[in-house]
């Protein structure tokens, strides 16, 4: 049987940054992931041919605040993104909108846009520098043996003996279910379409959203000026995604109301489903939940990752500072230090995306005109203008 100091199960951006962050720390750390090593892709530039757009760019892309962009940073070395600058939300069925910029808030840039894929590949590159770092990938986790003091996992593959288990497997998390943790879900009736598009007119460095009739849409600002990265969560998802690529093209060119003129093209299309999920607890004794795997939040702010990888950095803080002290890793005085810290955050963004994606979605004219005069009304209002910025970037 091996023998490991953390087992991590899952190697998403989340997994991995953790893993990542413990490679300095002395620790052995062991990374589990039923999916393949991710490969790199080679930088092909972008070709259209009418409607078809081939950017060679993976459709999962993640907008990243300015925090977890320097905790990213912090424990990798040159990690790719695309800075952005400002950022404006509309609502299509008004006249309401919000915006503002870094240099109103003495920044350089609100976010960092990342292409998941890419990124996942470079914490890995930097991860295998260090010696106390192990990754099995195409492994998946079957059994949890609880012991005294540590946990033995029972894998496709091997069996792997634990003081520390980190379920870091996302949404559906095997490692929640394996140790009976109970969780809270809501479904929205909802799916999210994610692709790359390109526009006649270039993105300035902006993020937009637009809260429209046929669902939310954000348009998210790549490296080339004329790319951005899509996420429409809309009821519609089957419809739209039957659609051929000139009706998808002039559909999101409306609902973006021609802000970046028109939609050239568009690359191939991926559907997600949206929940939001809580888990009641994040810590068993010897074992803790980070990311998805104790909190799934509604994409429509672009929240998900920013929280995980807040996650991973408390419990790596956490758990460093306990082997400074001597303290057993995975005791629950430890853990429950994590959790107290982070459970209030993802809670409170959970509650603010439920408003939003109830709100935004409603085709009620009053709650229309509400919205309208709300984000007017934020627009207007130094005080609470600050408190959305304040969510939007600084987390
Ligand atoms: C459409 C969409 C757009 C989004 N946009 C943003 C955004 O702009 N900004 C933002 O901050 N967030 C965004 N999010 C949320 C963000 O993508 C997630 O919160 C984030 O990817 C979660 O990372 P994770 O590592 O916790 O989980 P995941 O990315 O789900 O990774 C889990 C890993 O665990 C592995 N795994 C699963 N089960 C097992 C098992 N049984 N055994 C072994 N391995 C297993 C999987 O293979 C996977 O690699 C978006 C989400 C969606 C759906």
């Amino acid at each position: 049987m091996e023998r490991t100091d953390v087992l991590v199960i899952g190697g998403g951006i989340v997994g991995l940054a953790f893993a990542a962050s413990l490679k300095s720390s002395g620790l052995i750390v062991t990374v589990i992931d039923r999916g393949s090593k991710p490969q790199r892709t080679s930088s092909v530039p972008k070709k259209r041919k009418n409607w078809t757009l081939d950017s060679h760019i993976h459709p999962r892309i993640s907008a990243l605040s300015i925090s977890a962009w320097q905790f990213l940073n912090g424990v990798g070395e040159s990690l790719t993104g695309t800075p952005y600058t400002r950022m404006e939300v509309l609502d299509g069925e008004g006249t309401g909108k919000l915006s503002f910029c870094a240099e109103q808030l003495a920044l350089e840039q609100l976010g960092y846009i990342v292409e998941n894929d890419k990124l996942s590949i470079e914490l890995i590159n930097n991860i295998k520098k260090s010696k106390n770092v192990f990754f099995y990938w195409d492994t998946e986790i079957k059994e949890l043996e609880k012991l005294e003091d540590g946990y033995v996992v029972k894998t496709d593959k091997n069996v792997i003996c634990t003081k520390l288990l980190v379920g870091a497997d996302g949404s559906q998390s095997k490692v929640r279910k394996l140790a009976n943790l109970n969780y809270c879900k809501w479904t929205y009736n909802q799916k999210g379409i994610v692709a790359v598009v390109e526009t006649e007119l270039q993105h300035g460095r902006t993020a937009r959203q637009w809260f429209t009739s046929r669902g939310t849409l954000a348009f998210l600002p790549l490296s080339d000026k004329n790319l951005c990265s899509i996420v429409l969560s809309t009821s519609d998802y089957d419809e739209i995604m039957l659609m051929d690529d000139e009706s998808i093209a002039k559909l999101l060119e409306n609902l973006s109301e021609g802000v970046l003129g028109k939609i050239f093209g568009i690359d191939y299309r991926l559907v997600f489903p949206i929940s939001q999920q809580h888990s009641v607890r994040y810590v068993e004794k010897n074992l803790v939940l980070i990311g998805d795997a104790a909190h799934t939040i509604h994409p429509l702010a672009g929240q998900g990752a920013n929280i995980g990888l807040a996650d991973a950095k408390q419990l790596s803080q956490s758990i460093k500072q306990a082997c400074l002290k001597g303290i057993p890793i995975g005791c629950l005085e430890v853990l429950n230090q994590y959790q107290s810290s982070r459970r209030p955050d993802s809670l409170s963004t959970a509650a603010l995306m439920e408003v939003f994606a109830r709100g935004f979605s409603s085709s009620n004219p009053a709650i229309q005109w509400l919205r309208n005069e709300g984000l007017n009304k934020v627009e207007s209002s130094g005080f609470f203008k600050k408190v959305i910025v304040k969510l939007a970037t600084l987390r």
